[in-house]
């Protein structure tokens, strides 16, 4: 049987430093470069156990991503390997560069690498500047030959748009087809707007010459405030790989820890109504494996793969089957008092910032009685 995605995790790998300087990153507007790769205070033993295939419920899509380049820090290399033993699949997010890590983590036995998603992003201009485009290139044929899957991304910038042709050339050459497009945001900016002197028109007549279908989903979304039920906090939720802390979405409530007292289970709790983002910005990620239930018809697999011009895939058929698997097959579904009771106890957590008093037990009840009673004036509303 095929395996399908119970949860997806977006792991936080805490690196403030990256060794390129790309002028629209946060990491090089705040000039963090000096910062100094993270001490992790747990083994990736134990990483991986709290991140057991039996606390988590089933198969995980995990996603480590750092602040700046994710494979910096050489615990990487363990942490990913120790959770690809668990049977998870994981993904790296990377510029592609760090051919030691690379190295590393290749010589992994093939039946873990057959689970290794690399996500390339396509820095042209750092690479071009520093004479590291084979390095890359280089790179990307070497995780292709390991038997990984993989993708090219780029995130799309106005000082780009002269080079275009050429990245096109490039790619397809060296590739057998064109990059995924993603956004660039303006993080430092009120809503996050898209990182562009371009109206949203041009930008989209720009870029959608690349014919990605990660553009063709994320611009439309961009900028709209989500406002359905949302499972971010269950079937998803973000974890800082160091600490262990987790939380239900970039600006959700704080979980538990993961790390302490492992053989417990996870305390989880869905977002629901409660979204705290002007927009899901990585709606890709989250709202395409169905955070909210049926968003899209489109999969993961849709907007990271690509068809080359040789009949090769950049998906590997059992990475791509997982990636087409989505989290409301493997989770349950809340009915309206669940919903409601859910309802309540974000807004106590929220409000009145009780997490811990929450736990003791009295007041769970208590706002488990007035959830039902909401809920019952709800459905009775409804029915007359
Ligand atoms: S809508 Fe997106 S940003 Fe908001 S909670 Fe859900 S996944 Fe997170």
């Amino acid at each position: 049987m095929s395996d399908k995605i119970k949860r997806f995790i977006e792991c936080f790998i805490p690196v403030t430093t990256c060794n390129l300087r790309c002028h629209y990153c946060y990491i090089t507007q705040q000039r963090k470069f000096s910062a100094s790769l993270p001490i992790f205070e747990y083994t990736p033993e134990h990483i991986a156990k709290a991140l057991s295939k039996e606390r988590l419920g089933g198969t995980c899509f995990l996603n480590f991503c750092g602040g700046g380049e994710t494979m910096l820090p050489p615990e990487i290399t363990p942490i990913v390997r120790e959770c690809l033993k668990e049977g998870h699949y994981a993904a790296i997010v990377t510029n592609g560069t760090v051919s030691q890590r690379i190295n590393e983590i290749l010589e992994f036995p093939k039946e873990l690498l057959e689970r290794l998603f690399f996500k390339f992003s396509f820095q042209y201009l750092e690479l071009k500047r520093l004479n590291w485009l084979d390095k890359f290139c280089e790179n990307i044929d070497k995780v292709r030959n390991a038997g990984c899957s993989f993708t090219v991304e780029i995130t799309p910038s106005d000082e780009l748009v002269p080079y275009i042709d050429e990245i096109k050339q490039l790619s397809m050459q060296k590739w057998g087809a064109l990059p995924h497009i993603t956004i660039a945001r303006a993080d430092n900016k009120p809503g996050t707007p898209i990182l562009t002197n371009y109206s949203k028109e041009e930008y989209k007549k720009i870029w959608d010459s690349f014919d990605s279908p990660m553009f063709t989903f994320k611009l439309p979304l961009y900028n709209q405030k989500r406002r359905e039920f949302c499972y971010a906090g269950v079937r998803s939720f973000c974890l800082d790989i160091k600490s262990g802390d987790i939380k239900q979405c970039y600006k959700g409530e704080s979980l538990c820890n993961i790390y302490k007292n492992i053989n417990e289970p996870l305390t989880l709790r869905a977002v629901g109504y409660g979204c705290k983002e002007p927009h899901c910005y990585n709606a890709h990620g989250f709202l395409l494996l169905d955070d909210i239930t049926h968003f899209s018809d489109l999969t993961y697999a849709d907007i990271r793969n690509r068809i080359c011009t040789d009949g090769s895939e950049w998906l590997t058929p059992k990475v791509k089957e997982f990636f087409s698997s989505k989290l409301s097959e493997t989770n349950e579904e809340y009915n309206c008092l669940q919903k409601s009771v859910l309802t309540v106890k974000n807004f106590a957590a929220n409000i009145f910032s009780i997490k811990n008093d929450y736990k003791d037990g009295i007041l769970r009840k208590q706002i488990k009685i007035l959830g039902i009673k909401l809920s019952l004036r709800h459905n009775h509303k409804r029915n007359s």
